[in-house]
């Protein structure tokens, strides 16, 4: 087996104060995510809908689950028993079903608003007026049943550093004008989810709180 162990304290020894890591174990199996689980990580993030689905069945009732792939609305019903946070939110659409769903469990679910920064024409996430629109409606503040909690992107796949630095800055910029207008005496708006396996250290330079790091901790993923 991968060397998790040794992986996630090179890791973790590696985060400052104030960044938190969310292992992500999409097509690893459950041994993995408890090679992790007993030397003490408690937060994974998956992206498909069904896999998490049959890994939460199996796996201890205190890890804490994050969804963070692109979530499709007619999902939302499966996961809101027990997701913790939705980090891929992009669209109005999709908050309102996860309110509404996660209303019929009496929960409240943490989300993040996806950006879109990177230059791919294929990733999701709202650009950064669609972001300013979605807040300026003002219908999330009547939701009481999700907490907007903060940002999330990918940067650009790239081997050009500067650009994926300049990416993550605009984020950060974005993020300090978001928190500025729209959150300012709401304290659970703090989360700022950047950095991969590939780019953390720059998205940890550029304000990173919670870094997403799969093959760094569990190598790479047999799809
Ligand atoms: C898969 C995935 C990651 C982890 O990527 P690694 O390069 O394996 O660290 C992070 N964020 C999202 C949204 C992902 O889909």
């Amino acid at each position: 087996m991968y060397d998790v162990k040794g992986n996630l304290h090179k890791v973790l020894g590696q985060l400052p104060e104030g960044v938190r890591l969310v292992a992500i174990s999409k097509y690893h199996p459950e041994e993995y995510i408890m090679a992790a689980y007993e030397e003490g990580q408690r937060v994974f993030g998956e992206s498909h809908e069904q896999e998490l689905r049959q890994k939460v069945t199996v796996l201890p009732k205190d890890i804490e689950w994050h969804f963070i792939g692109h979530l499709q609305t007619n999902k939302v019903k499966y996961i809101a028993p027990y997701i913790n946070m939705v980090e891929a939110v992009d669209s109005l659409k999709l908050l309102r079903e996860i309110n509404k769903q996660a209303a019929k469990h009496n929960r409240v679910v943490d989300v993040l608003l996806e950006l879109h920064i990177a230059e791919e024409a294929t990733k999701y996430g709202l650009t950064l007026d669609a972001c300013r629109e979605l807040l300026d409606c003002g219908e999330w503040r009547e939701m009481k049943h999700v907490r907007i909690c903060g940002l999330m992107m990918m940067a650009s796949f790239t081997d050009d550093r500067e650009q994926i630095a300049r990416e993550f800055q605009t984020a950060a910029d974005f993020f300090d004008e978001v928190k500025a207008r729209y959150f300012a005496d709401d304290d659970a708006f703090r989360e700022r989810s950047w950095g991969m396996s590939d780019d953390y250290p720059i998205a940890i330079a550029h304000g990173s709180t919670m870094v997403r790091i799969g093959t760094m901790l569990f190598g790479p993923r047999i799809y």
